[in-house]
């Protein structure tokens, strides 16, 4: 008997390249080295890099899962365009874009400019939030550009720039907390959020005290040595009635306020009316906490930083004002690992917020209705200052106007799930549902898709290059690490190529990301957010770049790691303090709505989810969102572990399975605002608006609560409980 030969095995070269560049998520910005292995096919491996002095090796598992979108079998790779059987079909990307181009050009003339407008993301590059308000200002020339930044970081960015002339969420690199001796989070659960932070934290805490402020025990409350766990909504009254204590225990430094602040004396005499035990009653917070955390503050180096909770209110920039006033009043702010910052929630979210994608902004921080601002942008965008628009709306009240009645009648969407990410989320699906015109530019489909006439299939990060600005305000580079699928564009092209279609194409001609940001450069150069003096190679030779950074003609600028040492950017150098005033949530618990609901993340999802809910790791870790219940409220409720329970708020309902945990206030529910569909935590959220920076109130409404499937409670029988 004969054997046929085998045969021989096919040898393949295996090649394998490492490219260092940064996770796709959260404005900690990992570092990452990614390696594309090329065998039978390509395999793209993340690993944190030890290298980066921000994560310095360490990831969370949103990052360590972030390569399994690039080849998702979801993953759009043509154009969609809605057709008349109401079905999204593929469609080539001429005629996509012809579609799109000549709908707007239709409705901009038949309604005018403000007709049509667009909604950027934190999540762009620097030169997409760039190129995107260049687009809608020259291209479309309406005002109507806003951004997901302003659900995020808004009333931060508005407090830092009352009281300190500049917003950068932290003044100062991440190492100085590690070396603070007090450190405060307030509102901010880093654990969960961005888990490599805690690395700093830890480090601080090892020669340190930490103070927690939230109104869950968190994971980050958990470590900490003091956890204040206040009534959703009061912490406005917390911060105001610590400065009242630093006044009566002597802990001002005199000195400090004389020299480097203004409008001290007004702040001093209203922080006398928050007397410790009418801020006991408004927090819940025992005067002996606030005495021993006000106390605690007054160490020789101090820090107080925030996240969203105090933030995502209705009062979110007085409340920043208040926490403004207690560190310069105790002399902390420009000092050695001390002072105010905020810890910025999306992975652009600082640099998304400084480069025109906001209403009211201009590249830099110029502001769109400051002549001088307008003037040096229009140079460089060779157009007539005259031409530019005007301030256009600001997130949630853009999206409110969409339809016949607000008078939007287009839309383009630039990764951005507002469907799921808006406040009271059902009126804003109604909403994008009312357009004449809606455009989503993504790389999956998403709920904000559901009602598109045409979805552009966009690059994913692995894909291109550009810069992101990290919480710190270091400017880093997101680097290519392969080609991306046959039948997917970037944001920019897609910019670049509605303009040629709109008659404006010379002016959005670049080469690639690097002449976006070239151009960038030149229109922030003298502005706050001063970009000018960088280059990709710069920020590529060092660990980045920090802002500002001006063009020198001789040398060098090595960028700005740390803030205020010397002066603080006003004209006159000096902070200056605002009389803020405690003041209610906008919907309180009452007799109908019983209690307090505020919204949350989970460490596995980012955001509205779009992403993470499709990759497999991520949701088999937290399968879906949960309502936390306090044992107490539970009982009463008559639901256990594992049951299901309707919350109901004004503006709709939504159900989810319970988490009994005495982590929580037994007056409150808190659910992660992850998802659409049956577990949207946003259908109940409630849309009021901080005054200066119009940022809703996610983080505090009233709901009630029933069994799914018990009988409704007829109004005003509901017992406040707990
Ligand atoms: S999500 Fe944030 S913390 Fe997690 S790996 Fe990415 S950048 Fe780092």
């Amino acid at each position: 008997m004969t054997s046929s030969p085998r045969p021989l095995p096919v040898l393949r070269a295996v090649t394998s390249v490492t490219t260092r560049t940064h996770c796709p998520y959260c404005a900690f910005q990992c570092g990452m080295a990614v390696t594309s292995v090329t065998a039978a096919e390509t395999t793209v491996e993340v690993k944190p890099d030890p290298d980066f002095p921000v994560n310095r090796g360490q990831m969370c598992i949103k990052g360590f899962t972030s390569a399994d979108l690039l080849d998702h079998p979801a993953r759009l790779t043509a154009p969609l365009v809605r057709s008349a059987q109401g079905r999204l079909v593929p469609a080539t990307w001429d005629a996509a874009l012809d579609f799109v181009a000549e709908r707007l050009l239709k409705l901009r003339a038949t309604y005018g400019a403000a007709a049509v407008g667009a909604f950027g993301s934190g999540a762009l590059t620097n030169e997409k939030a760039y190129l995107l308000g260049k687009f809608v200002r020259v291209a479309l020339g309406s005002p109507n550009v806003d951004y997901n930044g302003r659900y995020c970081m808004s009333s931060a960015a508005g407090g830092q720039n009352k009281a300190f002339g500049l917003d950068r969420g932290l003044p100062f690199p991440l190492e100085d907390i590690a070396r603070t001796k007090t450190l405060l989070l307030w509102g901010a659960n880093s654990a969960e959020t961005m888990p490599p932070i805690m690395q700093w934290v830890h480090a601080q805490h090892a020669q340190g005290a930490l103070i927690v402020v939230d109104p869950r025990r968190t994971e980050t409350a958990r470590v900490a040595d003091v956890h204040l766990q206040l009534t959703p909504g009061s912490d406005l009254a917390l911060a105001n009635g610590l400065l009242h204590l630093a006044i009566t225990e002597g802990l001002v430094d005199a000195a400090y306020v004389a020299q480097r602040t203004t409008g001290f004396e007004a702040v001093r005499r209203a922080a006398m009316e928050a007397h410790p035990a009418h801020v006991e009653r408004l927090t819940g917070i025992p005067i002996d906490d606030q005495l021993r955390v006000v106390r605690m503050l007054a160490a020789p180096s101090s820090m107080l930083l925030s996240g969203r909770g105090p933030e995502q209110q209705s009062k979110g920039v007085d409340t920043v004002l208040a926490f403004t006033n207690l560190m310069l009043a105790l002399g902390k702010v420009g000092q050695p690992h001390s002072g105010y910052g905020c810890l910025t929630g999306q992975g652009n979210g600082q640099g998304g917020r400084e480069h025109g994608q906001k209403a009211d902004q201009l590249p830099g921080y110029r502001l769109i209705e400051n002549d001088d601002d307008r003037a040096a942008v229009a140079r460089v965008w060779g157009v007539d200052p005259a031409s530019l628009p005007g301030k256009g709306k600001s997130a949630y009240e853009l999206l409110d106007a969409l339809g016949p009645e607000g008078g939007i009648r287009g839309l383009l969407v630039f990764g951005s799930n507002v469907a799921v990410a808006s406040p009271h989320a059902s009126h804003i699906a109604r909403k994008l549902a009312a357009l004449e015109l809606l455009v989503v530019c993504d790389a999956f489909e998403n709920e904000t898709s559901q009602t598109a006439h045409v979805l552009l299939p966009i690059t994913q990060w692995a894909e291109e290059e550009g810069t992101m600005t990290n919480l710190e305000g270091r400017v880093l580079l997101r680097q290519r690490i392969r080609e991306p699928p046959e039948g997917v564009r970037s944001d920019l092209d897609i910019m670049a190529a509605l303009a040629e279609r709109l008659g404006h194409g010379p002016s959005f001609r670049y080469a690639n990301s690097e002449a976006v940001f070239d151009e960038l450069r030149r229109a922030t150069a003298g502005a706050r957010a001063d970009y000018s003096g960088m280059t990709y190679q710069k920020i590529r030779r060092g660990q980045g770049v920090f802002w500002p950074c001006p063009g020198q003609e001789a040398g060098e600028h090595p960028g700005t790691p740390r803030l205020f040492g010397e002066r603080f950017a006003f004209a006159d150098g000096k902070a200056r303090f605002h009389v803020v005033r405690h003041r209610p949530a906008a919907e309180l618990p009452d007799a109908d709505y019983p209690y307090y609901f505020t919204t949350g993340r989970y460490k596995e999802h980012y955001n509205s989810g779009a992403q993470t809910r499709r990759v497999t790791a991520l949701i088999e870790a937290k399968p879906e969102p949960k309502v936390q219940v306090h044992p107490r409220l539970a009982q009463r409720l008559g639901v256990a572990q594992g049951a299901r329970l309707l919350l109901e708020s004004r503006r709709g309902s939504v159900s989810f399975t319970v988490d009994v945990s005495p982590d929580i206030r037994p007056d409150t529910l808190f659910a992660p605002f992850h998802w659409g569909g049956r577990g949207a935590a946003n259908v109940l959220t409630k849309p009021a608006l901080d005054p200066t920076s119009r940022m809703p109130e996610f983080k505090v409404c009233a709901v009630r609560a029933r069994p799914e499937g018990a009988d409704a409670p007829s109004t005003s029988t509901a017992k406040r409980s707990a």
